[in-house]
């Protein structure tokens, strides 16, 4: 449904400015934004998806993915349509590129959401799948009436939001993934018609404001598999994220407009892990390889194997209630704590 827009500036000539991302669109009456999500209606701005449900099911929380938060529970996991990037090689598009009302949604208030992930026993709700930023007036709706309900947000975001958004969404989400596109301004101004910087940004403040906050890298062979940047870049998570941020090097594989690539060689995984050990990030991932020994999880203390997984799936969980260590007590390696039975399913 539409509903009247949160931050927003009114400007001259019945112009609004919207500042939910850092596109930062300026209307003009009847025009959309670039997320095709939001339009002016006569001098105000409306979001035209509030409520608007593509997709709903119950993930594993590894499938975010998130490997250090409450490991091995379902998360009920809501998506809407649109994007602010334009990324060609996009897993969803389908419903990221899609503008509002160009892919089939069905309305559901937030109650509706909360009750689902209470009735299936989902500790969180996670918004993904497509970009949930765009998504702010519900987001915020349904993320304030989970918290108040007891129940835990996760974002999954290409982390494009304004300093304001970052802090807003921080007072209600317990969890963040954010996608790394590149460490080169020029890739994501090419590719994602979008820029790196406000992404750093909003990590640190989800990070200062006490979201735990995990970080993909899709690794797309020659787009941005320069090793001398994903060191750097690990570089900079180490200094400004610290150290235990998580962080996941995805293999890519041949998609929407990307198809003339290869996927990602394994190898390379390797070569980007080592680099991220080398720069001193604790806790690295191999993503979408399953069965690879990056997919588990040692202790930074006294290198005991505390979690080994099978892509999604946990296989042996060598942690405390509390998330430290088994074998020398380190930690907490975890945030929250093993569930162990989990169903997963569409709704
Ligand atoms: S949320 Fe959409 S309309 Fe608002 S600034 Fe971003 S792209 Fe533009
Ligand atoms: S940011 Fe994510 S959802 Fe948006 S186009 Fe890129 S890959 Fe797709």
């Amino acid at each position: 449904v539409e509903v009247e827009a949160r931050n927003y500036l009114k400007l001259d000539e019945g112009k609004v400015r919207c500042n939910v991302c850092p596109h930062r669109c300026v209307l003009t009456d009847g025009s959309t934004g670039f997320c095709g999500t939001r339009i002016n209606r006569g001098g105000k701005l409306y979001t035209l998806i509030y409520g608007e449900v593509s997709a709903i099911s119950i993930d594993p929380i590894e499938k975010k993915p998130l490997f250090h938060f409450w490991p091995g529970s379902g998360t009920l996991s809501i998506s809407s349509v649109g994007c602010s990037f334009k990324c060609p090689w996009c897993q969803n598009w389908y419903i990221s590129q899609a503008r509002a009302g160009e892919y089939p949604t069905t309305y559901m208030p937030p109650r509706a959401i909360v009750s689902y992930a209470k009735r299936y026993e989902a500790p969180s709700i996670s918004y993904t799948y497509n970009e949930p930023i765009i998504w702010y007036e519900y987001l915020l709706d349904v993320a304030a009436l989970a918290k108040k309900e007891g129940l835990m947000n996760v974002l999954v975001s290409n982390g494009y939001m304004t300093p304001e958004t970052a802090e807003e969404f921080s007072k209600y989400v317990d969890a963040a993934n954010v996608d790394i596109k590149s460490w080169r301004e020029e890739v994501y101004k090419k590719y994602c018609k979008a820029e790196l910087e406000p992404v750093l940004e909003a990590c640190k403040i989800m990070k200062e404001k006490g979201v735990h906050v995990e970080l993909t890298y899709l690794i797309i062979p020659s787009i941005n598999d320069d090793l001398n940047d994903i060191e750097s870049f690990c570089r900079w998570v180490a200094e400004e994220l610290g150290e235990y941020t998580p962080l996941h090097f995805s293999k890519f594989y041949p998609h929407y407009k990307m198809t003339q690539l290869p996927p990602t060689p394994v190898e390379l995984i390797e070569k980007a892990l080592n680099v991220a050990r080398s720069a001193g990030l604790k806790y690295v991932y191999s993503g979408n390889v399953p069965g690879h020994d990056g997919e588990n999880t040692r202790c930074p203390s006294c290198g005991a194997l505390v979690i080994k997984r099978f892509g999604f799936e946990i296989l042996e969980y060598n942690l405390t209630e509390d998330g430290m260590c088994k074998s020398c007590g380190y930690g907490p390696i975890v945030r929250g704590k093993h569930i162990k039975s989990r169903r997963y399913f569409f709704l």
